[in-house]
C-alpha cells in the first residue's frame, strides 16, 4: 500500500506525526498523474512547482510544530473553474484558454490557508455545461474503472482524479448534479452543500441560483473535513449566508438510529431507472434499516417537473451569465470588421455547441413575450418543488435516492442527444432547485463492475446529518475502498 492509498485524514494525521512529508505526499501524486493521466485525461493543467513548493513549505511548518490544520500538506486538486493566481482557468472552454485570473477565489484562498498544496486544474464540461465532461473544449475525460465509459460530469475531471488516486480530494461545483452525478459514476463520494454554504467568490458563475461549492473525496469523513475547510461566510458573496458552520466531524459517528428516511414515490418510478441501479439502491435502504432507521415513504409530486424547470431557469441564468465574454474583458478576442462583428467572431468561435445551446434556450426563455410563458412560470413551478422537500421534511430527516437513473454511460453515447444527457440529472436536480444539502456516496457495483451511487438530501444547512447518515452506510460497507482495476498496483 501506497501513501495514494491512504485518505486524507489518514495522510494528514501521517504528515502530522513525520511518517510521511507533504513532498512525499506530493512526489506519489505526480508518478500517479504521469503514469495513469495519458489515458484518464483527468488535468487541463498540472502545477509540479507549485505543489511541490507548497508540500515544502507545509513540511516546514510541520517541523516548526506550526501545522495549519488537519489537512496541512494533503495533495488536492481544483475543477478548472476555479480562479486560481497564476495558473490557468479555462472552464474548459475555448473561450478562456489563456486566461489567468488575478487572483484566488474564496474558497481557493481557504484552501491555502489549510496548507493543501494544489496539484493542478481539472478537466470539466464547457461552464460546466453537461453530465459527461464531452462538451469540454480540450478533450474528454475517462472513467477509471473503464477507460471506454465517461467519469459523468461535470466535474469529470475532479471525480477522475480522485477516483484513480491522482489526488487526495478535490473541489467541484455543482449548479443540477455536478459534483453528485460525477462522484456517483466514479466510486467516490461528493457533496452539494447548502445554497449559500459555501462562498462562489472567484468561481466562474454558470446559473447564479443554483451554482454550489463542494468536495470531492474517496470517504465521508474526508467530506466533512473538506466541507469544513470550505464553510465559511464570505462577505465577498453576497448569497454566503452567515451561518456558522458545526464541526462536521464531531458527530459523524453517531450512526442512523431513530432517524426518519423517506423514500420519494416518484423517484423509483421515473423511466429510465436501471434496474441493476434499483436494486442496489433498495439494498442500501435496508442496510439502513437495519441499522436502526426507520423508512418512511414520501411524496414529492412536483418532481416531473423539475428537468423542464431546470432547463429553463439555469440555462435563462447562463444566457445573462455569459454575456460578459465578449472579447473586451476576458479571454478570446476574435477581430472583426467593427464592434459587433468582433463580439460575433469571438462568441461563435469561442463557446462549443452545448453552451450555444443553452444561450439560445435562456435567452428565448427571457425574451419580451415568452418570459411570463417560461422563465416566470418555471419559477412558480420551482417554487412548488421546493415546497414538496418542505413538505416532506416535517415527516422526514433526510431524502433517500438513486444519484443517477444509470451507471456510467460509454463516451459518445448520448453526447449527439441532449434530452438522453439531460435525463441523467432528474434526481439530482430537485435538490438545487431547493436548495438543499446532497451527498452521492457509493452503495453497489453494476455485474459490469461500474460504480452505483446512493444519494442522501437534507434540510437546509443540515449537512451534519447527511454525512452522518452516509458514515453509518460507509462503515459498514467496504465499496469506498474498492479502487477502478486502472492502475490498482
Ligand atoms: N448536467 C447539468 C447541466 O448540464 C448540471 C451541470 C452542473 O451541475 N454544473 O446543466
Amino acid at each position: 500500500m501506497g501513501p495514494t492509498d491512504l485518505s486524507m485524514l489518514e495522510l494528514g494525521r501521517k504528515l502530522g506525526s513525520g511518517e510521511l512529508s507533504s513532498v512525499e505526499a506530493v512526489r506519489a501524486c505526480l508518478a500517479r498523474v504521469d503514469r495513469l493521466d495519458g489515458r484518464v485525461k483527468a488535468f487541463l493543467r498540472v502545477d509540479r512547482e507549485g505543489a511541490l513548493a507548497q508540500a515544502e513549505a507545509a513540511d516546514r511548518r510541520r517541523t516548526k510544530g506550526k501545522r495549519a490544520g488537519p489537512l496541512d500538506g494533503v495533495p488536492v486538486g481544483l475543477k478548472d473553474l476555479f480562479l486560481t493566481e497564476g495558473l490557468p482557468t479555462t472552464a474548459g472552454s475555448r473561450s478562456l484558454e489563456s486566461f489567468v485570473a488575478p487572483y484566488d477565489g474564496t474558497a481557493v484562498k481557504l484552501l491555502r490557508a489549510a496548507g493543501t498544496p494544489i496539484l493542478g486544474k481539472l478537466n470539466m464540461d464547457e461552464f460546466a455545461m453537461g453530465s459527461s465532461t464531452e462538451n469540454s473544449a480540450f478533450f474528454p475525460t475517462r472513467n477509471p474503472w473503464n477507460l471506454e465509459t465517461s467519469p459523468g460530469g461535470s466535474s469529470g475531471g475532479s471525480a477522475a482524479a480522485v477516483a484513480a488516486r491522482m489526488v487526495f480530494g478535490a473541489l467541484g461545483t455543482d449548479t443540477g448534479g455536478s459534483i453528485r452525478q460525477p462522484a456517483a459514476l466514479t466510486g467516490t463520494v461528493g457533496l452539494k452543500p447548502t445554497y449559500g454554504r459555501v462562498s462562489r467568490f472567484g468561481v466562474v458563475a454558470f446559473a447564479s441560483s443554483l451554482d454550489q461549492v463542494g468536495p470531492m473525496t474517496r470517504d465521508v469523513p474526508d467530506c466533512a473535513a473538506l466541507l469544513q475547510t470550505i464553510a465559511v461566510y464570505d462577505p465577498a458573496d453576497s448569497t454566503s449566508a452567515p451561518v456558522k458552520a458545526p464541526d462536521y466531524l464531531a458527530e459523524i459517528e453517531g450512526g442512523v438510529k431513530g432517524m426518519k428516511l423517506g423514500l420519494p414515490r416518484e423517484y423509483l418510478e421515473l423511466p429510465g431507472m436501471d434496474p441493476e441501479v434499483r436494486a442496489a439502491v433498495e439494498a442500501a435502504t435496508r442496510a439502513l434499516e437495519k441499522m436502526g432507521a426507520q423508512l418512511v415513504p414520501v411524496s414529492l409530486p412536483h418532481t416531473k417537473y423539475a428537468l423542464a424547470t431546470y432547463y429553463l431557469i439555469a440555462p435563462a441564468e447562463a444566457s445573462s451569465n455569459l454575456a460578459r465574454y465578449d472579447g473586451v474583458r476576458y479571454g478570446l478576442r476574435v477581430e472583426g470588421k467593427n464592434l459587433l462583428a468582433m463580439y460575433g467572431r469571438t462568441r461563435d468561435q469561442g463557446f462549443g455547441l452545448e453552451v450555444k445551446r443553452r444561450i439560445m434556450l435562456g435567452t428565448y426563455a427571457l425574451s419580451a413575450g415568452y418570459y411570463d410563458a417560461y422563465y416566470l412560470k418555471a419559477q412558480k413551478v420551482r417554487t412548488l418543488i421546493k415546497q414538496d422537500f418542505v413538505d416532506a421534511f416535517r415527516t422526514v430527516d433526510a431524502v433517500i435516492s438513486p444519484t443517477s437513473p444509470t451507471a456510467a454511460f460509454r463516451i459518445g453515447e448520448k453526447v449527439s442527444d441532449p434530452l438522453a444527457m439531460y435525463l441523467n440529472d432528474v434526481f439530482t436536480l430537485p435538490c438545487n432547485l431547493a436548495g438543499l444539502p446532497g451527498l452521492s456516496l457509493p452503495c453497489g457495483l453494476t455485474r459490469g463492475n461500474l460504480p452505483i451511487g446512493l444519494q442522501i438530501l437534507g434540510k437546509p444547512w443540515d449537512e451534519a446529518r447527511v454525512l452522518r447518515i452516509a458514515r453509518a452506510f460507509e462503515r459498514e460497507h467496504d465499496f469506498h475502498r474498492r479502487s477502478p482495476p486502472l492502475g490498482a498496483a
